[in-house]
């Protein structure tokens, strides 16, 4: 860096962010246009990266170029491409050009919008985003900013139902004591995300205490109540206190959905807290065909969705709303002296650091709106909808090959369709390489009019 003659970068000059900036939108554009010729699963191994670079960061200033030539030749050697429209793996995490120009908003104002007062427009975008959103997806009211909930963008999912976790913990302590801590018992299934068994860890809640139900092909793994009714009134038999349940629309190993409405009836007869995560699925619920997989939510008190997964918001975007906001608040808050100021003193405004669990936030409402605002819910919609006929698309395909099938304690591949360059020939190419991976394991080889011999 040399502001003084030696032609260096500045830390800020508006002439020289546009003419570096546009080098590498190039750069950028360019990744994306030849995005398909990369094998989508980086080749390297472990430690590969250390022999290509020097031991020691440059004392003198190198160029652009030069940085962005070590991106092509040394670190997209070792990237996953999770934009490859090849991509079928874990979720996707979809990127958008108008997520993207949000991020790159974010970034030029780069404020830490830790209370309202810090960029009050980083706050008051975020609530109204988060109620748009909380409409598109028909949340109850009670989630909305104008009452005692609302939503707030956390960085994960994870973190989301630690938040909640903590809420509802504490909620429960002050009502039966502190020293209750031990006894404090958390319902999931065996197919909730481990992010519920990682909030209890954080929390303090006994592992022995965190309890993932069993489920089966008989319920398509979903949680039966039943199995968690018995499980809470064995848990009062013997003087524990049940105080959270977490229902999942559209499990990760395999998109399934909790009977939220039972679930949560559940939970409000024995004072617990229902946390819905929906971290994958939930954005398909913008289309009202899908909206009967949120039926229940109203049950709920907290919800939560990754806009970073399915809904063409870069990542970090997870949505999060709640009923009761001052449960997070009484939990999360702190108000040390240097904090202080009138807008937050006379209780006007929402401060997001007490939603949350670090103090710095970023701006990351901007790029939600920007996805919202620039595609139009139509187009989420169509965008949506297009990976729901791809997915099926892929299921012809299985049914009509005898080889495979979908069936429960058998070796499985999952297939997550949701990359935002995928169409029909790259599931069609996917289908192949499977389909010729089979013939060579089973020596079935296809015949030529594509089914196995
Ligand atoms: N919940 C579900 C249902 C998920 O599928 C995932 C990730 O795939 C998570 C939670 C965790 O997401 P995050 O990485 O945002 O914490």
């Amino acid at each position: 860096m040399d502001g003084e003659g030696g032609g260096g970068l500045k830390p800020m000059d508006s002439e020289q962010l546009r003419e570096y900036g546009h080098q590498m939108v190039d750069f950028i554009a360019d990744y994306y246009k030849n995005i398909e010729n990369y094998p989508v699963l980086s080749q390297v191994e472990p430690g590969y990266l250390r022999r290509l670079l020097p031991d020691a960061a440059p004392n003198q200033p190198e160029s652009l170029q030069n940085v962005l030539d070590d991106v092509q030749s040394k670190i997209l050697p070792g990237v996953t491409h999770w934009q490859s429209p090849n991509f079928y793996a874990y979720y996707p995490s979809n990127s958008s050009v108008a997520g993207f120009l949000g991020e790159m908003l974010s970034a030029a104002i780069n404020m830490v919008g830790f209370s309202w007062i810090t960029s009050p427009a980083a706050t008051e975008l975020e609530m109204i985003v988060l109620d748009w959103l909380g409409k598109l997806l028909k949340l109850p009211q009670e989630f909305l900013s104008p009452g005692h909930g609302g939503g707030v963008i956390q960085g994960t999912a994870s973190e989301a139902v630690l938040v909640v976790l903590l809420a509802a913990r504490d909620k429960t302590l002050r009502r039966v004591g502190k020293s209750a801590l031990g006894k404090l018992v958390v319902y999931g299934s065996d197919q909730t995300h481990s992010a519920l068994q990682k909030a209890c860890q954080i929390g303090g809640v006994h592992p022995e205490n965190c309890r993932l139900l069993k489920t089966d092909s008989s319920t398509n793994y979903a949680l039966p109540p039943e199995i968690v009714s018995e499980a809470i009134s064995h848990d009062i038999s013997i003087g524990l206190i049940p105080f959270f349940l977490c229902g999942t629309v559209g499990t990760t190993s395999s998109a399934t959905v909790d009977p939220l409405y039972s679930l949560g009836k559940i939970a409000k007869s024995n004072d617990m807290w229902f946390h819905v995560d929906a971290a994958y699925a939930g954005s398909a619920c913008i289309c009202p065909e899908y909206r009967k997989y949120l039926d229940g939510v109203e049950e709920a008190d907290s919800f939560n969705m990754n806009a970073h997964k399915w809904f063409l918001t870069n990542f970090d975007c997870s949505t999060l709303w709640v009923k009761d906001r001052n449960a997070l608040i009484q939990s999360l808050s702190t108000n040390p002296e240097f904090l202080k100021n009138k807008a937050s003193q006379a209780n006007l405004v929402v401060d997001y650091k007490d939603w949350q669990i670090p103090l710095g936030r970023r701006f990351r409402s901007l790029k939600l709106w920007m996805v919202l605002r620039l595609y139009g819910v139509e187009n989420l919609q169509h965008y949506l909808r297009n990976h729901i006929e791809l997915a099926k698309y892929f299921e012809e395909c299985v049914g009509q090959d005898s080889r495979f099938e979908a069936l429960s304690g058998m070796y499985t591949l999952r297939f997550a369709v949701g990359a935002p360059l995928t169409e029909r020939r790259h599931i069609a190419a996917a289908w192949k390489v499977l389909q010729d991976e089979a013939s060579t394991l089973l020596g079935t080889p296809l015949q030529d009019n594509g089914n196995p011999s």
